[in-house]
């Protein structure tokens, strides 16, 4: 009998890994650029946590939860999505009081049980930055400025921000009735609307079921600072010079944001496919039985960001420099402790099995894509040399141990 891997889930291998591997990499420059410093948060928390933060009227909440209980019954869940476990680790460790700035990001997987279709799978990386503890519209900017950044130092075409904003608890509420009574004239919606509609009726807005085309729905009106933040925002987009676009339907799926919401979108995989968002939660952690602490953040998918450099994931797989090849059998000890040599040296090798044929073995060499294969016979142990063949141009010479590392080194 064989395993296989449960549907949904998959392996990840060379050189997706590499190209994933690239991304968080990329990410991890731009966060130290912009004083982000990395958190870790568990894979399981208390189901609750998620109702509270998430929202029990999200489809993530209602459809796509890993919820489960554990040997003691206690009602657990699966990491959704990063920010709740952010939140609350900010809460629990009295992340406000250590006088440093509140800005945090994770790499890590989530969980969703959502219906497996191509691309999409249940358990998936996110990368995601939260500032915790700012208020100002400069860290909106700040925020989203540094989420384009990193599409852009990837490649992605035709970057686009699509921005929002949401208001606050003094100027929603009046926005709420409005989109209540004109939502309630409109015929057509589905039904998971239709129990939207009073519960989160700004939900409705960003159906993707094909529903009516809601076209001259009320915009907000924003209240005089909601006002005043938004159009700082966008100021500081420009100075940023980060392109940016109004889309009053953009309302993100999630119960927690208030005035600004963001989305990126590109080009670069054809449909204008958003591959991050986030937003403002400036109530979230207060709700969450935490200090007042107004936060903006953005989670982006790593496996859209690893298609952006799909013709390019080649490029990232790592391969050894220098290839050992003994020529007889006899050869092993001495080859094997120019690997170990090498290595010390900061130079990546590799073998397969001095025992093998030499043509078995310079077989492996070509496929394996190193630069060199270093080759020992009895002469070379002899005289402590190494035959050095570059595998590309074909040329072959023979080089002192000592001189080895220099000659490597030059080449690469
Ligand atoms: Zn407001
Ligand atoms: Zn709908």
């Amino acid at each position: 009998m064989t395993y296989q891997t449960i549907r949904g889930f998959r392996d990840i291998l060379p050189p997706q890994s590499d190209a994933f591997s690239f991304i968080e990499k990329i990410s991890r420059e731009i966060f130290t650029l912009y004083g982000y410093r990395e958190i870790r948060i568990p894979a399981v928390e208390y189901f609750e946590l998620f109702i509270k933060s998430t929202g029990e009227t999200t489809d993530i909440v209602q459809k796509e939860m890993y919820r489960f209980k554990d040997a003691s019954g206690r009602d657990l869940a699966l990491r959704p999505e990063g920010t709740p476990g952010v939140a609350r680790a900010y809460i629990n460790n009295n992340l406000s009081q250590t006088g440093l700035n509140g800005k945090y990001f994770y790499i890590a997987d989530m969980f969703r049980a959502e219906r497996p279709q191509a691309g999409r799978y249940r358990q998936f990386e996110q990368i995601g930055a939260e500032n915790i503890g700012a208020s100002s519209p400069y860290s909106d900017a700040e925020s989203a400025a540094m989420l384009a950044e990193i599409f852009k130092r990837l490649g992605a075409e035709n970057l686009r921000l699509e921005i929002n904003s949401l208001g606050c608890p003094s100027c929603r509420p009046k926005y709420r009735e409005k989109l209540i009574s004109y939502l309630s004239s409109q015929k057509d919606l589905c039904s998971s609307c239709l129990q939207r509609l009073e519960k989160n009726p700004l939900r409705v807005l960003d159906c993707k079921i094909d529903g009516p085309k809601l076209t001259d729905f009320p915009s907000i009106e924003l209240c005089g600072d909601c006002a005043v933040h938004h159009e700082k925002f966008k100021k500081c987009l420009s100075l940023s010079k980060v392109d940016f676009f109004e889309n009053p339907k953009l309302v993100r799926g999630l119960d927690y944001y208030q005035r600004t919401v963001f989305e990126l979108k590109t080009s670069s995989l054809g449909a204008q496919d958003a591959v991050a968002g986030g937003g403002r939660y400036d109530g979230l952690i207060k709700d969450m039985g935490g200090p007042a602490s107004p936060a903006v953040g953005w989670a982006l998918g790593a496996d859209r960001a690893a298609m952006i450099i799909e013709k390019r994931w080649g490029e990232f797989e790592k391969k050894s420099n220098v290839f050992l090849v003994s020529a007889d059998k006899e050869r092993g000890d001495y080859c094997f402790s120019l690997a170990q040599f090498l290595r010390s040296e900061n130079i990546s090798c590799d073998f397969s099995d001095f025992s093998l044929s030499f043509k078995s073995q310079m077989r492996s060499a070509d496929k394996s894509g190193a630069l060199f294969a270093a080759i020992a016979g009895e002469d070379e142990e002899k005289n402590g040399e190494v035959s050095l063949k570059n595998l590309f141009s074909k040329e072959q010479k023979k080089v002192k141990k000592e001189e080895l590392t220099e000659i490597i080194k030059r080449s690469l």
